[in-house]
């Protein structure tokens, strides 16, 4: 039998992927994969739709969201899956980092405009879908339509980068605390993308194992952000920790070069995956 084809790492409208919920589900149809797992940032507002479309398509939908964090300063992304999003700690905590980043990007769009990059707040809104948590990504849209930089990409290099003048902060969960969350909430853990030096500062290595004394249940391996040398650094580690390794696309639709299973997870691995969480929500 062929291999089922697993990408758990997507993001939708619901965040700052460019194609619904819906839509990202027909795509992985087309690309031929078996399971995709939806993360938007600090959001389950797409699962009912990518579910629906899931059984419509013959793909399975993992429910997960990519929770934003923060620890000593440096920003960290947490994957999370198969936990209930009625639980009251998890989902009070996703709807403190989606309060958070409004006025945070409010911030970001004031101070370009200051500077006479001309955006507006209405010119951010205008390119949210429905329902969506904004970001960078979204400011990044608005610069592109007002003409200032020529693509997403472009922003990032220099106005939205997170060294940039106009960068602001903004509150974040403590990581720790969410392994635990989600754990409580009978869901699973997966460290996104830990070495994308890239996009900024990454973490040390002992704050991962940290987080793995917590509860977290594995890392982001396979990555198009890690070079070889990271991947091989990471793969190490995660032995030396007994943590799962996965890999996925991080797809965002046009908003990123980034293709819907260039990256797939062993399905050995998301079987113990599927399987802790059976368990966590067992006790839960
Ligand atoms: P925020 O959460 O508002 O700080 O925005 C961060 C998001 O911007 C990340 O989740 C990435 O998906 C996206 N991002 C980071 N770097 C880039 C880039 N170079 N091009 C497009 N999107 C990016
Ligand atoms: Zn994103
Ligand atoms: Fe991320
Ligand atoms: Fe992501």
């Amino acid at each position: 039998m062929r291999r089922p084809r697993i990408d758990l790492h997507t993001h939708s409208t619901a965040s700052d992927g460019t194609e619904s919920p819906a839509q990202l589900v027909r795509t992985a149809a087309e690309t031929g994969l078996d399971t995709i797992a939806l993360t938007d940032h600090d959001s389950i507002g797409g699962w009912a739709e990518a579910r629906a479309a899931g059984e419509r398509e013959g793909v399975a939908v993992v429910p997960g969201a990519e929770l934003s964090c923060v620890a000593g300063g440096i920003s960290l992304h947490l994957l999370a899956y198969l936990f209930d999003p009625e639980a009251p700690a998890l989902r009070a905590e996703l709807e403190r980092n989606r309060d958070a980043r409004t006025p945070r990007a409010r911030e970001m769009v004031r101070r370009l405009a200051a500077a006479g990059h001309p955006i507006s707040w209405e010119d951010v809104t205008a390119q949210l879908g429905p329902g969506a948590t904004v970001g960078r990504p979204h400011i990044a849209d608005a610069l592109v339509a007002a003409g200032v930089v020529p693509t997403r990409n472009a922003a990032f290099a220099h106005l939205l980068h997170a060294d940039s003048p106009f960068h602001v902060g903004r509150y974040a969960t403590d990581p720790a605390d969410a392994v635990r969350m989600v754990r409580a909430a009978g869901g699973v853990t997966v460290f996104a993308h830990p070495a994308a030096v890239l996009r900024g500062r990454t973490v040390p290595f002992d704050v991962i194992a940290e987080l793995a004394d917590a509860g977290l249940d594995g890392i982001e391996v396979d990555h198009r952000d890690h070079d070889a040398d990271a991947r091989t650094r990471l793969r190490a580690f995660a032995a030396s920790r007994g943590l799962l390794v996965t890999g996925a696309s991080d797809y965002h639709g046009d908003g990123r070069e980034n293709r819907l299973g260039e990256h797939t997870t062993d399905p050995d691995v998301f079987a113990e995956l599927t399987a802790r969480a059976e368990r966590a929500a067992a006790l839960s």
